[in-house]
């Protein structure tokens, strides 16, 4: 795919600077939708229950995904990438998500949460040596920011990073970190002076597996079960002084940086998730009879789909105007943080009622509807929970409208 990407642009179909409207995607756009929908329909719709079940990660899907440019789609393809923009990778998020949730979550932290921050702030070096084999999907990277003792609160980071001669030496513990038992590097956040508080975190570029990284017990978890997730032990962890990510102090704000546009993908992530649950509710209200007519007759059921429809709809259309600032270089901290609050909401929302829908049968792993419920909620949770959104939002809109 891209290589299709590649011939498409060269005949000027891509448009996606010039994109003046929210009714209607540009072409190039609309085949990157497509082709995702269709290799979601094909390939992961089928295995995703399977993949769910069993704590599967998609090993050969997430290859496939990059030979179709997905895990890099907004890497220029001197890099390995697709060269498109994100807008792009929020359509292909949203329906690989609507095919797997987990394999969302996996293409998501590959673009925006590992190669994001090193295409924004690596050196060319770092962007030559830490990008390419990332881009093909042989490889995935994470980030490991979180501590056991600090989510939310970010910036009270425990994780050491003192210099010793040529080396960084890196001693602490990051929790919860998605993909880490299948990556192959990762951006670590680690203080490189506690006096200077959150000015003195650095984040730094780590191999995976290296000698002083270890990793915890895989966390059994309520959804996404075909990712992995788990602790990140530093002890005594060293890596060159080039390692570091960006000047030295800077890596909360590479950190704060990086989630406005993660939590971009992580709004794809919960529009492919409630619009699968979406579907599932509207196929069933077509083929259920009860009391001799389908079930999507009942005034009741219409309502329950309407309002679902909306929701998603209507945080489709924040996503994509979070994604189009974005690509337009235009602030877009507070729209990424609507996007991601109003998707993932819809995405809780739609799960619940999709489940009402089908009654017993979205209660049984038979159908999709339980887990799509299941992969709803984490999008409330990570890259910040839903209040750390209001708060983001709330802050901005008071520095908008000061008296
Ligand atoms: C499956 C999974 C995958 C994850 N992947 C990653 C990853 O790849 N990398 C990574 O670095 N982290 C990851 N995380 C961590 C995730 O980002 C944090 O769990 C999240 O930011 C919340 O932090 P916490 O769990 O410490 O909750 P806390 O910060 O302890 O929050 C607990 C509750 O208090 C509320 N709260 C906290 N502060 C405030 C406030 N100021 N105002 C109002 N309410 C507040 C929260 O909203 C929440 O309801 C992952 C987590 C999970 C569960």
């Amino acid at each position: 795919m891209a290589a299709l990407f590649k011939a498409g642009k060269a005949l000027g179909l891509c448009g996606c600077r010039s994109l003046s409207s929210l009714a209607e995607l540009p072409e190039m756009h609309q085949m990157m939708r497509q082709t995702c929908r269709d290799y979601a329909d094909r390939e992961l719709a089928p295995i995703a229950g399977k993949l769910d079940k069993e704590h599967l990660f998609p090993a050969r899907q997430v290859r496939e995904l990059g030979a179709m440019g997905v895990m890099a789609v907004e890497v220029p393809e001197a890099l390995g990438g697709a060269g498109m923009d994100y807008l792009a990778y929020s359509l292909a998020v949203e329906e690989i998500s609507r095919g797997c949730g987990s394999t969302g979550c996996v293409v998501s932290v590959n673009n925006s949460l590992y190669i994001g921050p090193i295409l924004k702030f690596g050196t060319s070096e770092q962007k030559d040596q830490w990008i390419p084999p990332f881009t093909t999907g042989e490889k995935v990277g994470c980030f490991a920011l979180s501590e056991p003792g600090n989510g939310s609160d970010a910036g009270a980071a425990s994780t050491l990073a003192r210099q010793e001669g040529e080396e960084w030496v890196l001693n602490g513990t990051k929790a919860w970190i998605s993909n880490c038992w299948d990556a192959s590097a990762t951006v670590v956040f680690a203080t490189t002076d506690k006096s200077l508080k959150h000015k003195g975190i650095s984040a730094f570029l780590v191999p995976m597996p290296h000698p002083g990284l270890s990793l915890g017990k895989k966390e059994d978890k309520l959804g996404i079960r075909a990712t992995s997730t788990a602790n990140l032990i530093l002890e005594d962890c060293r890596i060159p002084l080039g390692n570091m990510l960006g000047p030295r102090g800077s890596g909360f704000k590479i950190a704060m940086q990086t989630l406005d546009g993660g939590r971009i993908g992580i709004a794809s992530q919960a529009l492919g998730i409630a619009q699968a649950a979406l579907d599932c509710a509207v196929d069933y209200a077509h083929k259920r009879t009860a009391f001799g007519a389908p079930i999507g007759k009942l005034q009741a059921i219409q309502f329950k789909l309407a309002d679902m429809a909306v929701a998603v709809e209507s945080a489709r259309l924040l996503t994509w105007k979070a994604a189009m600032l974005k690509d337009a270089k235009k602030p877009f901290t507070k729209e990424a943080a609507m996007a991601k609050l109003s998707a993932s909401e819809a995405a809780t929302f739609c799960g619940h009622q999709s489940i009402q829908v089908l009654g017993g049968m979205g209660y049984v792993t038979d159908m999709p509807a339980e887990r799509h419920y299941r992969d709803a909620r984490i999008t409330e949770i990570y890259e910040g929970t839903s209040e750390i959104q209001r708060l983001v939002i709330a802050g901005q809109l008071l520095k908008e409208y000061v008296p």
